[in-house]
């Protein structure tokens, strides 16, 4: 995982975000950046909280066999994650027969407990909220512990 850091041009706050990626479900079948956000556009949808850092890409659309081999062979995963475990079963729950779409309404951030927002995560400003940012720096995180943090 990785950490930016950044100054605000509104208010010269700088400040370091750790990016917290989850993603549950099934993923692309290659690795190229075109057949990614192709997935991602069609099958997947994307929440985050800004002040956490956090980012989840979940499925939008699934196929019952996807979903169960890759429910099965990430388990020990995915299933440290409390957080992780709730939504992997409510995302079961919404299973109604086949085209399968998914949607959980609200999803509580592990972090802070705030609702999070539809949408990839944009950095923004902890003091002002200002999304006009410059880029300082990013380096990898040096952590022994799981990553990211356990909730
Ligand atoms: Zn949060
Ligand atoms: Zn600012």
């Amino acid at each position: 995982m990785f950490s930016d850091s950044y100054r605000c041009r509104a208010c010269s706050h700088e400040f370091t975000i750790d990016h917290k990626g989850f993603w549950v479900g099934p993923l692309p079948a290659s690795r190229d950046r075109s057949s990614i956000e192709e997935f991602m556009a069609r099958y997947t949808q994307s929440f985050h909280c800004s002040p956490c850092g956090l980012e989840l890409t979940m499925p939008s659309l699934l196929l019952r066999i996807d979903w169960l081999y890759w429910r099965d062979r990430f388990q020990s995963d995915y299933s440290r994650y409390p957080f992780l475990r709730v939504l992997v079963s409510r995302i079961e729950a919404t299973f109604a027969g086949q085209p399968w779409r998914v949607e959980l309404g609200d999803i509580s951030c592990p972090y802070c407990g705030v609702s999070l927002e539809a949408g990839s995560f944009q950095p923004s400003c902890p003091h002002c909220r200002s999304h006009d940012l410059g880029h300082i720096d990013q380096w990898h995180s040096q952590i022994r512990d799981p990553w990211p943090p356990l909730v």
